[in-house]
């Protein structure tokens, strides 16, 4: 008989951790805490198989599962019967008597935080209210609990399940909340806690009647109607609009599904002696070793999670600025602080990484209700890896692993410019839930953040009063959250911190007026549209736009071991795609170890770039041997101080030069003033200017008059270039400034053998005119070709013959293998896309399938010739994760990248060399 559930509890379980596919994440965790012998509440988990099965047959369940159900929840009773404090009780579900409790709970596979839906307190009904006030002589927190299940259940399951779509507001769980508001200000009282047994009594009865009336159903009075209520709902809330909606953005599959978890309730809120609290074995902000957590009194867990009262810190150890004066668990209760560290810490060292963990304090004595993998951002990934290598906790290849190309991209993110924040007066200060710096317009919807955020591309803040799950596709669209109340643990905090989000949660300086859309902070009015500036490394706003800069990788130590182990582990090469020395520097300090790709017509973008580009046009505009000559011979310092800048800046690592690539028609100017100001440089009419301009019209310039043909047809551009960058390795070498000079003359765009052999023979000229200019006896330089169309890719054991090094131009090489014209793809690949036409945008990530056959061919066939040959890439995908990966396993000798990309392409070439070790 197929196993639909699975039992935990009494110290022992069914499951266990590696079971998340079926059991779910929550479900596999708790299976291994029981294993473990922790304080669990026993309860069982109902596979993801069922939600699948669930799915398939419209609302239906398998036939056993039924009994299976039943059958788990009476091991749990006899569990329960056992365990209450030494006394023999019979707690059982629905019994009048003594009843059990349960709670209904998510788990997907991987962790969806607060995505989908828990039901607490199921199994409570008039029937069982009686023996419940006996058992706990506490009436007021029988009714309360009872409030609570009514509130969550019609929400969740009478209303979102039964796919009832109330209009914003009048949801029924604002209408309950509108009626127990109301109920306070009658009673004269501020907190839901001041409501006495019978208020909340005479609540619940309001609350039944208003569940009637609005959702034409009544509550239901039966506890197994309940359970079963609740099963369907959790696993409807699958596909809930923000779980398909965090799953979209997750990339995780529709298919994998839900498992349920039914656990036995404990209760954080039967007094000043009970607590709930959630907590992280280590800071997931920063990543420091210190246990990590917050903390409610007399709450039960949604109370935290939720953001509605903004919790206090677990331990001093973890207080800050904003918390020092609130208490901590460890002064507040000492005995259950004490237990719940070690088994934190006993937690961590099993798992051998930073968990996440879910704690409730009952009459003072410590449950532990979840733990898995916790979330944590960039720069916390990075210190948590490194730490736990010199711990030895990991081995330095598993730290490597474990840090992902994201939270890597996330140490480089921009952070508020020092200089602008000392000169600053902050506006507001509240918890730095999620670090780096942003900057946008205030918006306070999560829709209004989508649509300007996403459809119109601006920047803007989403700020909100508390942090609520349902905002996910506004703080997925914003630059980043900020947040009034709510800790550092609230769903939403962990969510931002996830995806690497600059977030400040907490923050009770300022309040939201929704009805006039102000923020107020500081005696000031902020108005939606207002720009505004967060630090969320130190969780301060400013007022305006304050400048962003990039982080400086020098000073993160932490980082700075961690690359050194992935370079330990990787082998392919990682050089930068760069022009100007300011570039290369920047390279240099991200670890490039050459340029792969210099493009020379880069010296006439940009500012400063006036003359340069002047004397380019007039080369172009040329029409006979003598005026280009003269053009170029101008032009030539201008090449030459360019190149040997760069060169002298690589201090010695290789860099690969291009000749020029563009088609020339490029850089004719339109506007008539400068059209004249060219004219009369060279001594022509304007009409005869504009007949040249016309001659170099193209209509298919990408496949026209550019790369190598730019050197066949004018041999004397080729001659003038390589001669800058002969000279310029000459000088650096003889003035002794940079050592080991090794210039990689690269050709670009070649289709044959022969244009190879046509520009060598310029280049070979060259280099003896060099050599005699300044008396050497040897000059060591490579030629080399960029492989960028089919036939130079079908041809590349010939091209070898002649050229010392291939490096893929696959910008030009996916241009030219799908017909896709790389400046036009904006009108159709999206298309593609959402139609799943292509898994990706092939000009973002390497079509392995397709372009990726070509690119193995041309190493294959290029090796065959030149056994040696040195095989690298300098199109886009040199810096895209899983491309790099792909460089690796064709056995290319580097990849090259702009220059910020350099670390990601470094992880990636490690990632793919230690998986390879695995799997041999
Ligand atoms: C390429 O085509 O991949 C390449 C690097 O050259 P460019 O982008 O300059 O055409
Ligand atoms: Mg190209």
């Amino acid at each position: 008989m197929a196993k639909y559930v699975y039992f935990f509890g009494g110290g022992k379980a069914e499951g266990k951790s590696e079971m998340k596919n079926l059991l779910g994440g929550k479900g596999a965790n708790l299976a291994e805490m029981a294993n473990l012998g922790l304080p669990v509440p026993p309860g069982f988990t109902i596979t993801t198989e069922v939600c699948t099965l669930y799915y398939r047959n419209k609302g239906k369940y398998p036939a056993e599962l039924k009994k299976q159900v039943e059958d788990n929840l009476k091991k749990t009773e006899r569990i329960m019967s056992r365990a209450v404090r030494g006394v023999l009780l019979g707690k059982k579900f629905g019994d009048p008597k003594d009843p059990l409790l349960v709670s209904v709970r998510s788990g997907a596979r991987a962790s969806m935080p607060g995505m989908m839906e828990t039901i607490l307190n199921v199994g409570l009904a008039p029937s069982t209210i009686p023996g419940l006030i006996a058992r706990t002589s506490n009436p007021r927190f029988v009714y309360d609990a009872y409030r609570r299940l009514i509130m969550m259940y019609s929400d969740v399951v009478m209303e979102k399940a039964a796919g009832i779509e109330p209009a914003g507001e009048q949801g029924i769980r604002k209408q309950l909340e509108a009626i127990m508001h109301g109920m306070k200000e009658k009673k004269g009282v501020k907190l839901d806690t001041e409501l006495s047994a019978d208020d909340l009594k005479e609540l619940a009865g309001q609350f039944k009647a208003r569940v009637l009336k609005v959702l034409g159903k009544p509550f239901p009075d039966e506890p197994m109607d309940q359970l079963w209520g609740s099963v369907s709902a959790v696993f409807q809330s699958w596909n809930g609009r923000r779980a398909v909606e965090y799953r979209r953005i997750e990339r995780i599959p529709d298919e994998w599904g839900t498992a349920v978890t039914v656990q036995t309730m404990v209760f954080g809120n039967t007094g000043e002696n009970s607590a709930t609290g959630v907590g992280f074995t280590r800071d997931p902000a920063t990543g420091r070793n210190i246990f990590y957590g917050e903390w409610l009194p007399n709450a039960q867990g949604e109370d935290v999670v939720a953001g509605i009262r903004t919790p206090l810190p677990v331990n001093e150890a973890g207080k800050t600025a904003q918390t020092k004066a609130l208490t901590s668990l460890e002064k507040a209760m000492p005995a259950a602080y004490r237990q719940l560290n070690a088994i934190q810490r006993r937690l961590e060292k099993h798992y051998r990484d930073m968990l996440d963990i879910e704690f409730t304090i009952e009459e003072g004595r410590l449950f532990m209700l979840q733990c898995r993998v916790g979330k944590r951002n960039g720069v916390a990934a990075v210190k948590i890896a490194v730490d736990m290598g010199h711990e030895k906790l990991i081995k330095p290849e598993e730290a490597v692993l474990r840090v992902k190309a994201d939270a890597l991209v996330q140490c480089l993110l921009p952070m508020v410019d020092p200089k602008a924040e000392r000169e600053s007066k902050p506006l507001a200060k509240g918890l730095p839930a999620g670090p780096g710096g942003a900057h946008g317009m205030v918006v306070f919807t999560a829709d209004e953040a989508a649509r300007r955020g996403k459809e119109l591309g601006e920047k803007v803040i989403l700020v909100r009063t508390e942090t609520s799950p349902e905002d996910v596709h506004g703080m997925h669209a914003a630059q980043a959250i900020l947040t009034a109340k709510g800790g550092m643990t609230s769903h939403a905090a962990l969510v931002a911190r996830g995806w690497g989000k600059c977030c400040i949660v907490g923050c009770s300086d300022i309040a939201v007026d929704m009805d006039r859309k102000v923020l107020k902070a500081s005696g000031k009015e902020i108005p939606e549209g207002a720009w505004i500036t967060l630090n969320g490394t130190s969780g301060t706003v400013y007022e305006g736009k304050l400048p962003l800069v990039d982080p400086d990788l020098r000073h993160n130590k932490d980082l700075r071991q961690f690359m050194k182990w992935v370079d330990g582990f990787r082998k392919l090469g990682v050089r930068t795609n760069a022009d100007t020395p300011q570039d290369a520097r920047k390279a240099l300090e991200f670890g490039a170890e050459g340029i792969g790709l210099f493009r020379t017509e880069h010296m006439f973008y940009g500012e400063g770039a006036d003359r340069p580009l002047f004397l380019l046009r007039k080369m172009i505009a040329s029409s006979t041997l003598e005026e280009r000559r003269k053009a170029l011979d101008e032009l030539y310092p201008f090449m030459k101080a360019d190149i040997k800048a760069t060169m002298e800046a690589m201090q010695g690592h290789p860099v690969t030069i291009r000749t020029l690539d563009p088609p020339l028609h490029e850089f004719v100017p339109k506007d008539p003033a400068r059209l004249e100001e060219l004219a009369r440089a060279l001594g022509i009419s304007m009409d005869e200017l504009q007949k040249r301009a016309e001659g170099l019209h193209e209509t298919n310039p990408m496949m026209g008059h550019r790369g190598v043909r730019l050197g066949v047809t004018y041999p004397e551009v080729t001659e003038y270039q390589v001669r800058a960058i002969l000279e310029s390795a000459a000088e650096l070498a003889l003035d002794k400034k940079v050592r080991n000079v090794l210039p990689e003359i690269m050709i670009p765009v070649t289709c044959a053998k022969s244009e190879l052999d046509d520009q060598k023979k310029i280049i070979d000229r060259v280099v003896e005119e060099v050599k005699a200019k300044y008396k050497l006896k040897k000059l060591d330089y490579l030629i080399g070709t960029m492989i960028e169309l089919p036939r130079a890719a079908l041809t590349a054991g010939q091209m070898a013959e002649t050229a010392e090094f291939f490096s893929f131009g696959t910008n030009d090489l996916t241009q030219m293998t799908f017909g896709f014209s790389r400046d036009d793809i904006g009108s159709f690949v999206p298309e593609y896309l959402k139609k799943k036409l292509l898994p990706e945008d092939p000009f973002q990530s390497l079509d392995q399938e397709g372009v990726g056959q070509l690119i193995r061919m041309g190493i294959e066939r290029g090796r065959s010739t030149r056994p040696k040959l040195k095989v690298g890439i300098c199109g886009e995908h040199g810096g895209d994760y899983e491309s790099v990966k792909f460089c690796h396993r064709v056995g290319m000798n580097y990849v090259s990248c702009s220059p910020f990309r350099v670390p990601i392409a470094r992880l990636a070439a490690a990632h793919a060399a230690l998986e390879e070790k695995k799997s041999k």
